[in-house]
């Protein structure tokens, strides 16, 4: 293929579409207005209202074809159904543009989109991105072709964004509405797992990679731009979300349009969060002497799914300086959790853990668990703006971004030359560290990531939930129980650890809250009161992970604290988190969130913040808390 050719048709296309805007703008002969006619239709809030959304023959096929093979005619005609719906189709490596031994090339599937649009009504054609150098840098089953160098990064560019932006600019396809997907688990990779080596070196090229796709797909009308935002059970606590909002305004303002060029977020791609735990609809409910969600299996997250996730996500992306019309799409191929194991009630145990494990939808040892899982079904047929879904999560659409049946990720090594390896968490057999010891719950036999794996795919369409309907029937979208969670007014500890995610995943956080909950702020400030801190950071490169325990030693409760410390480096406070940070100089202050702001004699909060420092990172000296010196240790 010649890239310098179809750049030629890019230009084009450009100039006739700046030829049509213009004669919109000015009285024109009759012959001029009917050419703006056929320019291509204006970019809308939400791509997906009133539109269709292009399904990929070659997985309808596959689909169809194991529909054959289903023995059970009631399954084979749900199968038939699945078979129906839009799926989004992956560019997870260069060759995927032109086609290769697993799949049809990007022209085929928009000329194949051309054919599926019928007459007026728009239709969606969900791509996505995936191939960033060092993809997939805190996970091994979907690691890619391109390293984490500079080197990686110009093949990124040239070889794989612009060669996509050129088939996607030929005019023919220019009243497709395109939404991209962008790279899966690249930037919530770079809030959480930093510490790693694997996403230290990728860092950069994931932040300039991101930025050069938005930058070249938006200079094309007809696409709209989402970008990865993990799920729930990764950032949903307060120490994740705040530093994943900042990172998104830190990228959007590092491209050309700014917040302009990010048309929305995905939620769940490729994992099974439920949009909400049914049975489970307040996260701050007591059972026994404790709260719902300092379970073990939520470690103190406060969403419980993908609507809960998605609206938190959204009012920080606002306060950092997106617009409201900002939409969120959920990823809801694999997250509907019925079958046989589904809790139809909520447990009357008042022991947390068992109320919990008896009541949640969700049937994984842990939220961590990303492979494969073992009882999944599929959720929510697409569609768009689904009336189930909260108002305040703003969502576009519910989307199929994962292709049910399409594995994550093999259960042992299988060679390959896309640059895969072997992720034990795709291993039943094995019982991971990072979900708490706990074993994987990954399908056996799994074939390697993006592989068709039918076994699965049979389980995700008899756990399906809602039930799919029969081939033949109309589809009645089920609303989902809408739980009412009530707001966290009260000072809940917030764990501080920060939770490590995997790839599609999440990790395990094992956070032990260290805040002892106070449940009447006793309002008596102490100027007097003392304190011990303890400081620990992780440094890399230029870059720094701190946390800092501040401990009240007094014998008077605190109901607001101010910690100062300095610098002694010229180290920069970057994001903080739990805790409003902000520097003159060498002095950092960090002044208490508005839930942790109490502090009981014996108690203690964690808080901290990513830093930036030029090669010497010494923890810095002169710890007060509100105005009294702290001990160090
Ligand atoms: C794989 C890709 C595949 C995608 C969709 C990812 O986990 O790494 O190769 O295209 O899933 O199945």
């Amino acid at each position: 293929m010649s890239t310098h050719g179809n750049r030629t048709a890019r230009r084009r296309w450009r100039a006739v579409a700046t030829a049509a805007t213009a004669t919109a703008l000015v009285a024109v002969p009759l012959t001029l207005a009917s050419t703006a006619a056929t320019a291509a239709e204006a970019h809308v809030d939400n791509p997906y209202a009133g539109a269709k959304q292009y399904v990929n023959p070659t997985w309808a096929a596959t689909v169809e074809s194991a529909a054959t093979r289903a023995g059970d005619p009631t399954l084979a005609a749900q199968m038939r159904t699945v078979a129906k719906q839009p799926t989004a189709v992956w560019m997870d490596r260069i060759s995927a543009i032109t086609g290769n031994a697993d799949g049809n090339g990007l022209k085929f599937h928009l000329d194949e989109a051309l054919k599926q649009k019928s007459g007026s009504q728009p239709l969606v054609f969900n791509l996505v991105i995936y191939n960033l150098p060092g993809r997939d840098c805190f996970a091994l089953a979907s690691n890619g072709e391109l390293p984490a160098t500079a080197a990686g990064l110009t093949r990124y560019q040239t070889e794989y964004i612009d060669p996509i932006v050129d088939l996607l600019s030929d005019p023919k396809y220019q009243d497709l509405r395109i939404a991209a997907t962008i790279e899966p688990d690249s930037l919530p990779n770079l809030v959480t797992n930093i510490s790693e080596q694997a996403c230290q070196q990728s860092a950069p090229y994931y932040r300039e990679g991101v930025k050069y796709a938005l930058d070249e797909l938006k200079t094309l009308p007809n696409v709209y731009t989402y970008l990865d935002a993990a799920h729930s059970g990764w950032l949903g606590w307060d120490s994740n979300s705040g530093p994943t909002a900042k990172l998104f305004a830190e990228v959007a303002k590092s491209t050309k349009k700014g917040f302009a060029s990010i048309d929305g977020f995905v939620t769940n791609t490729a994992n099974s969060t439920p949009l909400a735990e049914p049975f489970l609809p307040n996260p701050n409910l007591q059972v026994g002497s404790a709260q719902v969600r300092s379970a073990k299996f939520y470690e103190w997250n406060p969403d419980f799914g993908e609507h809960a996730w998605t609206a938190q996500l959204h009012r920080l992306l606002v306060a950092e300086g997106f617009p409201a019309s900002t939409g969120m799409l959920i990823d809801t191929s694999r997250n509907g959790w019925g079958g046989p194991d589904r809790p139809t009630k909520v447990s009357t145990s008042t022991n947390v853990d068992t109320y919990v494990n008896e009541s949640r939808i969700d049937r994984r040892n842990h939220r961590g668990a990303w492979c494969n899982p073992l009882g999944a079904g599929i959720g929510e047929l697409p569609r768009a703006t689904p009336a189930d879904a909260p108002a305040d999560s703003y969502l576009d659409a519910y989307v199929w971004i994962k292709p049910p049946g399409e594995s994550d990720g093999a259960s042992k090594e299988i060679p390959n030359d896309q640059g895969k390896s072997f992720d034990r968490m795709c291993d039943p057999t094995y019982v991971a560290p990072k979900l708490s010891n706990l074993p994987t719950g990954a399908t056996p036999d799994a074939p390697l990531a993006g592989q068709w794996f039918e076994a699965q795919f049979k389980t995700l369409v008899k756990n399906a939930y809602p039930v799919i309907p029969a081939d033949g029937t109309t589809p009645t979208p089920t609303p989902t129980p809408t739980p009412t969670v009530t707001p966290t007014p009260t000072p809940t500890p917030t764990p501080t650890v920060t939770p490590t995610p995997t790839p599609t995943p999440t990790v395990t956080p094992t956070p032990t809250p260290t805040v002892t909950p106070t449940p009447t702020p006793t309002p008596t400030q102490n100027p007097g009161g003392t304190c011990s801190v303890s400081y620990t950071a992780s440094s890399w490169n230029s870059g720094f992970t701190a946390s800092v325990r501040v401990k009240n030693t007094g014998t008077t409760a605190l109901s607001g604290w101010t910690l100062r410390f300095a610098f002694a480096n010229g180290q920069t406070v970057q994001q903080g988190w739990s805790a409003t940070w902000a520097q003159s100089g060498s002095t950092v202050t960090a002044t208490n969130a508005a839930w942790n702001g109490a502090l009981a004699p014996g108690a203690s909060v964690d808080i901290g913040f990513n830093g930036s420092h030029s090669g010497t990172n010494t923890a810095p000296t002169s710890f007060t808390l509100n105005g009294t010196t702290c001990q160090v240790g």
